[in-house]
């Protein structure tokens, strides 16, 4: 990657920041572009200074530069409490801000990575979830805004490459979690939220039973899977990233408090509506890439804990 010109978009956001620092590390000529609707300075701040490394504060659906090797388009908002809110502004970047990505990529023939979602299986009924199923989605409910944009997303990096030939590749990440997710407990995703209310010892919330299930993969391994996917010979190839160990939500907030030696009780609020009931990748397209996660839950956690405890200040 050295000297190469890459473009990651999101980039100030959580899986952004990680993926444009391993970038960085690699030599490449890193352009991070951001409006910080969700992602935020702090997480690229080691990074501003370096030679190889600039921020552009702008948005991706007004308008998205040219001349890159690579363009990673990662700029989305990535939790569902947040994405409810704003349905509006969490369909443009994956419409728009997209297009605007994809007309970049063909006028300077760069290769273009989508960071699509699991999301677009909606509530699966085929475990683990191989890349040729269709999806079961909700196309009118609350989840919409971002499934369907994913989805639609999908189809226009498609369409790109069936029209004009454009080297796309679509990753389709599962639950990652690590350092530097959003700490504001309000609106954040299950295991940061876990990870704060156990911190503080209070009540961890569950939606629903808690029977619901994910696979979590630590930010590590998906930055590695994301790389991989860049740089393989893969044109037009949509693979699917994440982890493989399956666990209940009701699991996850019990290992949460023995990791974080928590006197926290479990409270359960109403189910979210359309809340995937299991969500498992079957990973083998990954795995023939030679990709796969090594990081456990359990290690995963406790770094996370760590980081965590850190910065929120607790002892
Ligand atoms: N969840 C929960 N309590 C919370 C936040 C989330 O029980 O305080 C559940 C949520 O209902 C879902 C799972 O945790 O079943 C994962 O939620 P998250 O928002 O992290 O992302 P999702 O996988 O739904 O996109």
């Amino acid at each position: 990657m050295r000297g190469k010109r890459v473009l990651v978009t999101g980039g100030a956001g959580f899986l952004g920041s990680w993926l444009c620092e391993a970038l960085v590390e690699m030599g490449a000529h890193v352009t991070c572009l951001d409006n910080l609707s969700t992602g935020s300075i702090e997480n690229i701040a080691h990074l501003m200074g370096k030679e190889n490394f600039s921020f552009l504060k702008e948005d991706v659906c007004k308008s998205c530069p040219e001349g890159f090797d690579y363009i990673v388009h990662g700029a989305s908002i990535p939790s569902p409490d947040d994405y409810m809110r704003r349905p509006v502004e969490t369909m443009l970047p994956n419409s728009i801000g997209l297009l605007n990505c994809l007309e970049s990529a063909r006028k300077s023939d760069s290769v273009l990575l989508y960071m699509s979602t699991s999301e677009v299986y909606g509530d699966a009924d085929l475990i683990p979830t191989p890349e040729h199923y269709w999806g079961r989605v909700n196309p009118i409910g609350p989840r919409s805004c971002y499934d369907e944009s994913k989805r639609f997303g999908e189809a226009l990096c498609m369409s790109y490459l069936r029209e004009y030939g454009v080297d796309v590749r679509i990753a389709r990440i599962f639950n990652t979690y690590g350092p530097r997710m959003d700490l504001s407990a309000r609106y954040a995703r299950v295991i940061p939220r876990f990870i704060i209310q156990a911190l503080r010892n209070e009540p961890i919330t569950v939606h629903g039973d808690g029977r619901q299930t994910r696979s979590f993969c630590y930010v590590s391994d998906m930055v590695k899977g994301l790389l991989k996917l860049l740089l393989s010979d893969c044109k037009g190839e949509v693979v699917n990233l994440g982890g493989e160990e399956e666990i209940s939500i009701i699991e996850l907030a019990n290992l949460i408090k023995e990791l974080t030696s928590s006197s926290s009780s479990i409270i359960f609020l109403p189910a979210r509506e359309d809340d995937p009931r299991r969500r498992k990748p079957d990973i083998s397209r990954a795995k023939n890439l030679g990709w796969r996660p090594s990081v456990t839950l359990r290690d995963g956690l406790a770094l996370t804990i760590e980081w965590f405890r850190k910065k929120g200040g607790f002892k």
